[in-house]
């Protein structure tokens, strides 16, 4: 597989993933911790190797090693895998997005933003999300007319906090998220819960028109729920059959 993002929060955990199922690494993208680049280097052993900065080229422990964006493009499309996992930050991941597409290539996003940004532009058709919600509905999903989708949100790192202390919050309160460990935007957006405000925007592209929402489930046990029309629920958790709606698996 190509992976985006390798030294992130997903990047990681997505090395993990394909050290036990046996996937070969071709190429690794990341930007500007060379530290755990070289480590994940050693582990991988990829083909091709790109950062963010041209000075940071000599500290790679790699033989091909590009930098810049345009050179996250060229790799994609030179790259023989069919897999692109886009675990980049931002509206940098956008660009590789659309160019793994027009390369026919299966992409696990975890790139909200490609699908925020320009989701009407993308053919769903080859987007498997990784987003845990949108994986949650995903796996749910089946031939039976939906009456309505929804994914829940911890509530972030101000779930708690008195609305009149917002204004003095700092950078490292945004941090203090109470369920997970993942990048800096991503708990930041958690904590003003801008990013569940993302994941409606990209479940609507992902699964087309319908009614959506979110809830706040502050242990993060359950990611998704489907409200089926022939009333029958099922529980993320184990699939187990609830009628009732929102009732969440008592396992
Ligand atoms: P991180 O900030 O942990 O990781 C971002 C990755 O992008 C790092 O590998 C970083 O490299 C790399 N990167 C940043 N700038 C550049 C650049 N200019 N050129 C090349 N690589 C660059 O983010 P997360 O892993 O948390 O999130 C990634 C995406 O997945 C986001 O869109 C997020 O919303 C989404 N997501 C994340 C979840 C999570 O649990 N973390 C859950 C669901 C979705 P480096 O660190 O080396 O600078």
């Amino acid at each position: 597989m190509v992976l985006l993002g390798s030294t992130g929060s997903i990047g990681v955990n997505s090395l993990k993933v394909a050290k036990r199922f046996g996937i070969d690494v071709e190429v690794l993208v990341a930007g500007r911790n060379i530290k755990i680049l070289n480590e994940q280097i050693l582990e991988h052993s990829p083909k091709v190797v790109v950062v963010a900065d041209t000075q940071d080229i000599p500290k790679v422990n790699h033989p091909c090693v590009y930098a810049g964006e345009e050179a996250i493009l060229q790799v994609i499309e030179d790259s023989q895998s069919d897999l692109v996992v886009n675990a980049l930050v931002g509206f940098l991941g956008l660009r590789p997005t659309l160019k793994a597409l027009s390369c026919g290539k299966q992409i696990a996003l975890a790139n909200k933003e490609s699908l925020v940004a320009a989701g009407s532009f993308i053919d769903m058709s080859k987007i498997q999300p990784i987003d845990s919600e949108h994986f949650g509905l995903w796996y749910l999903l089946q031939d039976r007319p939906v009456k309505k989708m929804i994914i829940t949100a911890s509530g972030g790192a101000f779930r708690d906090w008195d609305i009149k202390k917002l204004q003095n919050a700092t950078l490292a309160d945004t941090q203090k998220h109470p369920n997970w460990s993942m990048g800096q935007k991503i708990t930041i957006d958690s904590a003003t819960m801008v990013n569940k405000m993302f994941e409606l925007l990209e479940a609507r592209w992902l699964f087309g028109e319908g009614k959506y929402d979110a809830i706040i489930e502050t242990k993060s046990l359950i990611h998704a729920l489907i409200d089926f029309k022939d009333g029958i629920n099922y529980c993320t958790f184990c699939k187990c059959k609830y009628a009732a709606p929102y009732s969440f698996c008592s396992k």
